[in-house]
């Protein structure tokens, strides 16, 4: 299957593909759109940056090409993404993919002024994207019917579930038509996901691509430890100065730091802005357009103000604070080795952070190289990997074979 051809999608969507430039179906892609093109639901765990929106966009606006008698003026295709964020990414797929198809699509998302979604909700709506708080809001105030609903798709749903919309979830789902075809992605499929997986899909297809402990091929990572802040900064000052950094996306733990660090940034000569949840909305849009066309070098930003940031051309992820959540550090080292192309993702750790990093790589299993500049040494050696295989765990005496990560399942 080495053409999106091979898929048999409608003409208009190949033509479509074909505009976005897409050669070649990813794996996901190639995975998913026979399973969700034969009506199956599927859960599906796939790294972001591999081409799942188009995954789940695809095969549903091929369904929706599909003649169908209106009962309502409901979705026929409803997405719930974690953030406003993630919801615009999908959103602009979606004019992508289907810029040669007529299709009424939006999204309902919070912080937004309700009139257009109100307008958009008494059309005849195919895709409707949304965030759960503000879809909620509008299912109570009776603005939607599913009476037409043919596909629900839950994105990220990992990250749903860490946010706390697993009650939204479950509510909205229990306002669906029964016999409705049911797509669940997530970066991880464990836990309280199959939970919900079990509960929400009927006898699903499982495509397993990504699992935490699959090595982001494109993307080097490396750890720098570091004494305190100040020893940060100069890290950071020697990575920023380098021209081999394009453009690089930060990451801190709060939003205070995150306004901190970039004004020191700024005040320092970098072309730089922060992106975080209390900003307003319009502002982080402009924010974030900024960076796509690359007027900005340095975005730094929270962890649920990046989600489904998809920009090209980020040359690095510098974590000037680990994640407080492990897999965070997954989702955020996927913003750069986008598209095929390479990727630095960078990890200042200091003490306090050493059981961070402990915890990412027990998640990973996989050791971060440890990475000194020289005239920058810590004068602490900080953590070294320990791998969590069941050969780590033998007793050291006797025989024990040697585990590389290389060897470890993918
Ligand atoms: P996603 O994982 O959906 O966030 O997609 C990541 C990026 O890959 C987006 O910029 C997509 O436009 C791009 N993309 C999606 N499918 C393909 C494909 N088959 N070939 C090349 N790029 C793609």
């Amino acid at each position: 299957m080495d053409s999106f051809r091979d898929l048999e999608l409608e003409e208009k969507l190949l033509r479509a593909v074909e505009a976005c430039g897409f050669e070649s179906p990813t794996p996901i892609q190639r995975d998913s759109i026979p399973a969700i093109m034969e009506g199956k639901d599927v859960m599906a765990s796939a790294q972001t940056g591999t081409g799942k929106t188009a995954a789940f966009v695809l095969p549903a606006m091929h369904q929706l090409l599909k003649p169908k008698k209106r009962q309502g003026r409901g979705p026929r295709v409803l997405v719930l993404t974690p953030t406003r964020e993630l919801a615009g990414q999908v959103n602009s797929n979606i004019q992508d993919l289907g810029q040669f198809c007529r299709f009424v699509a939006g999204s309902v998302i919070g912080g937004m002024p309700y009139p257009p979604q109100i307008r958009l909700l008494e059309k005849k709506v195919d895709l409707l994207v949304a965030t759960p708080g503000r879809l909620l809001d509008h299912m109570e105030r009776g603005r939607i019917d599913y009476s037409d609903l043919e596909i629900f798709v839950l994105d990220e749903a990992d990250r749903m579930l860490d946010l706390g919309f697993i009650g939204d979830i479950r509510t909205v789902a229990a306002k669906l038509p029964s016999a409705r075809q049911t797509l669940l992605f997530s970066a991880t499929l464990e836990g309280k996901v199959l939970t919900i997986a079990h509960d929400l899909l009927n006898d699903p297809v499982t495509i397993q691509l990504a699992s935490n402990n699959v090595r982001h091929e494109l993307i080097r990572q490396k750890v720098h430890h570091a004494d305190d802040l100040i020893h940060k900064h100069r890290l950071l000052d020697n990575y920023l100065k380098n021209d081999e950094l394009r453009h690089a996306l930060i990451f801190t733990a709060t939003k205070k730091t995150a306004e901190r660090l970039a004004n020191i940034l700024e005040a320092q000569g970098h072309n730089s802005a922060s992106l975080h949840g209390d900003m307003p909305q319009g502002l982080r849009k402009r924010t974030m357009e900024k960076m796509k066309q690359g007027k900005l070098r340095i975005l730094v930003a929270t962890d649920v103000a990046a989600r489904g940031l998809d920009i090209k051309g980020i040359s690095h992820v510098i974590n000037f604070e680990l994640p407080s959540v492990a897999e965070d550090y997954i989702h955020r080292i996927g913003r750069t080795g986008r598209a095929g192309e390479n990727g630095i993702a960078i990890s200042l750790v200091s003490p306090e952070d050493w059981g961070k990093l402990r915890e990412i790589e027990r998640l990973t299993n996989l050791p971060v190289e440890r990475s000194v500049i020289p005239g920058l040494e810590p004068t602490r050696a900080g953590p070294e990997f320990r791998s969590n295989t069941a050969a780590s765990r033998l007793p050291r005496f006797g025989k024990r074979r040697r585990r590389s990560g290389s060897r470890l399942r993918r």
